[in-house]
């Protein structure tokens, strides 16, 4: 029996960004200048600030309209209006996205010690990713590349389901491809808005990640739940089941 849990868990949920991967702001930025690249190739010049402003609303944006996530291409799509004041073409935007999309992937790189805790947790448990991202094709590319899926019984992204953690659908979502329910679930995240409060209220079992500094987050509200444990490390959850 598990320190965590009354029982021993029977699935544990990772968050992506900054729990199972860094993702702080270098990151954000190296992402931000290829988009800068791509659309300037395609477009011209462009207003910097302008840019920087609208690429921080598209961050918030799920958090700001009833946690809907948005889609890649849409967002762009307005990215290009607005900037340049025009109607991008199908093929633009596809151009574009692509840029974003290996982007993504190539900037975010993997980690023995987080393979290692993988490894030693399957087999004892199903285990599975949840992720904000509004394209679950990039998520899935990425956690490839960094070596984590072939751990994974199952991975759930934001983008695909039309929904957002904290809302409820995406932890239902994981809930039901993983054939257990919530309150079988150790979720395991670092936001305090997404994943604290959209896996507590949820009723899964929750353990904090406090490792990487992630470029957005949010203060706790005066009747927020608080996480079940908080970790430092990945490896420090091994302990704790
Ligand atoms: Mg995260």
């Amino acid at each position: 029996m598990g320190r965590l849990c009354e029982h021993p868990p029977s699935a544990i949920v990772f968050d992506y960004g900054n729990t199972l991967v860094e993702f702080s702001q270098r990151h954000v930025d190296r992402c931000d200048a290829a988009l800068g690249r791509a659309l300037g190739a395609v477009f011209g010049a462009y207003d910097e600030a302008r840019f920087r402003a609208l690429r921080e609303a598209n961050r918030f944006a799920p958090y700001r309209n009833g946690y809907r996530e948005s889609r890649m291409p849409e967002i762009t799509r307005d990215l290009v209006v607005d900037l340049f004041g025009c109607q991008p073409s199908a093929a633009e935007v596809d151009r574009v996205v692509a840029a974003r999309f290996d982007a993504f992937v190539d900037a975010i790189e993997g980690e023995p010690a987080t393979l290692a805790v993988l490894d030693e947790l399957r087999g004892r448990f199903s285990l599975a990713v949840l992720s904000n991202y509004p394209c679950g094709r990039s998520i899935r590319e990425s956690l490839e590349r960094v070596g984590i899926l072939p751990f994974l019984d199952v991975v759930v992204v934001s983008g695909d389901i039309g929904y957002a953690k904290p809302h409820p659908k995406p932890f239902a979502e994981v809930c039901a491809a993983l054939e257990c329910p919530a309150s079988d679930v150790v979720f395991v995240g670092d936001n305090w808005l997404a994943d604290v409060q959209g896996a507590r209220r949820a009723g899964m079992t929750m353990v904090r990640m406090r490792r990487f500094t992630p470029p957005e987050d949010f203060a706790p509200a005066p009747d927020d739940l608080a996480p079940h444990a908080t970790i430092g490390h990945l490896t420090e959850l091994v302990a704790l089941l």
